[in-house]
C-alpha cells in the first residue's frame, strides 16, 4: 500500500508527451517534436570548459547544501544587474533546477490545508508541488486571449486559508508576459492579505516584447519580503539536464531551504556548480543574446506561419518559447460525428499523421489549448508549423476523422 500522497499525483503531462513523441521515433518514425519545454541548442562552451575543468580538477566534494558560496555570489551579482535590485549571497540558494527551488518553496510556507492560488492553464508541477506540501491548490482561469490574470478573480479566490500564491511570468504554456500594472496589484494582494508570492521567472531571458523582463520585485519592491523569486539556468543555458537552478528569498526561507536541502538532496550537483559559476565569470552575456535572437526570429517566422490559421487566432507569444492556441473557436465548429472532438485528440491526430508532436490544454488544466515549443531548430519548427496549420485547417471538411 503507497502513501496516500501518492494517489494525488499524476506523471508530469508534458513529460509524458515527451515520452509519447519518444515512443514514435523509437518506432522507427521519425518526428518534429513541438512537444518539448526546451530550446534544442548547445549550451555556452564555458559552461563545457567549466566542467571539464573541475573534473579534471578532481572536484567531488559536497558543498554547502545551498551551494557553492562563490555561485550564490556570482547569482547575487546577476540578479541585482537584472532588477536594479541590491541582492547578496545571503538571499540565494542554489538548487537543482527551478523545479526543487519551488518545491522548496512550497515545503516552506504551506502547510496541511493551507490554500495556494495558482493560475491556469498552468505548468503542472505548480499544483502538484502544493498537495505533496499537503495543501489545496485554489485555480484562477486566465483568460485568452492575453492569459493575463483578472485581479477581482484572484482576489475573490482569497480565503483566511490562503497562504501562498504561485505566479510564472513569462508564462507557460501561454506565453503569456505580465504587465507592472498586474504585476503591481499582485504585490498589494500580497501585501494585504499577508500572502507568500512566489514567482517562478525561469523563463526570464525570453520576452519578445521588446522590453527587458520586468520581476514582481521590480514592479512592486515594497512584496520582495513575502516573494520567493525562482529561476534558473536550464532554459537560458540550454541545460536543462544539468539541474542547475536558484531562489531568492528573505532569510526565513533561505534557512528552511538550508533544513530542506541537507536531508533530500544535499546539494545540487557540484560539476553544475563549478561549470555555471565559470560561466558567469567568463561569459559577456554574448550566449544569452543570440539564443534569445534566435527565439525571437524562430517566434516571428512561427506567428507568420500560424496567420494562416483558420477558426484559431494568432497566439500572442510575449515571452517564454510556447505558441499556445486557443482551439475553441474550431473544436465548436467541427461537423457533428466528428471524431476529433478534444485538444487530445487533436495532439494525437497530429501526432500519428503529419508526425508533430505538441502537448493538449488538458496537461495544463485547460480544455481548450495546444501548446507548440518554438524551441527547436528553424527548419524543424517552420516544417511543423506548416504540417499543423494544414491538419488543423482539415478538420472542418473531414466527415469522420481518423
Ligand atoms: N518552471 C516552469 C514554468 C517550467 O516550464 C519548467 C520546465 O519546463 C520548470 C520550472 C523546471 O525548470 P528546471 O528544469 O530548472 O527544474
Amino acid at each position: 500500500m503507497l502513501a496516500q500522497r501518492i494517489s494525488l499525483l499524476s506523471e508530469s503531462g508534458t513529460a509524458a508527451a515527451r515520452e509519447a513523441a519518444q515512443d514514435v521515433v523509437a518506432a522507427g518514425h521519425p518526428i518534429i517534436d513541438l512537444a518539448t519545454g526546451e530550446v534544442i541548442t548547445e549550451p555556452p562552451s564555458s559552461v563545457r570548459e567549466g566542467a571539464i575543468a573541475a573534473i579534471k580538477a578532481g572536484t567531488n566534494r559536497y558543498t554547502s547544501s545551498i551551494g557553492l558560496l562563490p555561485l550564490r555570489a556570482a547569482v547575487a551579482e546577476k540578479l541585482s544587474t537584472e532588477t536594479g535590485i541590491s541582492w547578496n549571497s545571503e538571499d540565494i540558494v542554489i538548487t537543482a533546477g527551478a523545479k526543487q527551488g519551488l518545491l522548496d518553496a512550497a515545503l516552506a510556507v504551506l502547510d496541511p490545508d493551507d490554500e495556494a492560488i495558482i493560475i491556469r492553464p498552468c505548468w503542472p508541477t505548480f499544483p502538484s508541488q502544493v498537495l505533496l506540501a499537503g495543501a489545496k491548490p485554489i485555480f484562477v482561469d486566465a483568460r485568452p486571449p492575453t492569459y493575463i490574470p483578472a485581479i477581482d478573480a484572484i482576489r475573490a479566490a482569497v480565503t483566511p486559508r490562503t497562504k501562498a500564491m504561485i505566479i510564472n511570468s513569462p508564462n507557460n504554456p501561454t506565453g503569456a508576459v505580465y504587465d507592472r500594472t498586474t504585476l503591481q496589484a499582485i504585490g498589494d494582494l500580497a501585501v494585504n492579505y499577508q500572502m507568500w508570492i512566489i514567482s517562478d521567472e525561469c523563463y526570464s531571458n525570453f520576452v519578445f516584447t521588446g522590453v527587458p523582463h520586468e520581476s514582481i520585485v521590480m514592479a512592486h519592491p515594497g512584496a520582495r519580503s513575502r516573494t520567493i523569486l525562482v529561476n534558473a539556468f536550464s532554459k537560458e543555458l540550454a541545460i536543462t539536464g544539468w539541474r542547475l537552478g536558484y531562489f531568492a528569498a528573505p532569510p526565513a526561507i533561505i534557512s528552511a531551504a538550508k533544513k530542506l536541502q541537507s536531508h533530500t538532496t544535499s546539494n545540487a550537483n557540484v560539476i553544475a556548480q563549478q561549470a555555471v559559476l565559470h560561466h558567469l565569470q567568463v561569459g559577456d552575456g554574448s550566449y544569452e543574446r543570440e539564443i534569445h535572437q534566435r527565439l525571437s526570429d524562430a517566434r516571428t517566422t512561427g506567428l507568420r506561419i500560424l496567420a494562416d490559421l483558420q477558426d484559431v487566432s494568432p497566439p500572442i507569444a510575449d515571452g517564454s518559447f510556447f505558441f499556445y492556441l486557443d482551439l475553441s473557436r474550431l473544436l465548436s465548429s467541427l461537423p457533428d460525428g466528428a471524431t476529433v472532438r478534444s485538444t487530445e485528440d487533436i495532439a494525437r491526430l497530429i501526432l500519428k499523421e503529419v508526425a508533430v508532436g505538441s502537448v493538449a490544454g488538458g496537461t495544463f488544466g485547460d480544455a481548450n489549448g495546444l501548446r507548440l515549443s518554438f524551441g527547436v531548430p528553424p527548419d524543424l519548427l517552420e516544417s511543423g508549423l506548416r504540417r499543423v496549420v494544414e491538419t488543423l485547417n482539415s478538420l472542418k471538411t473531414r466527415k469522420a476523422a481518423a
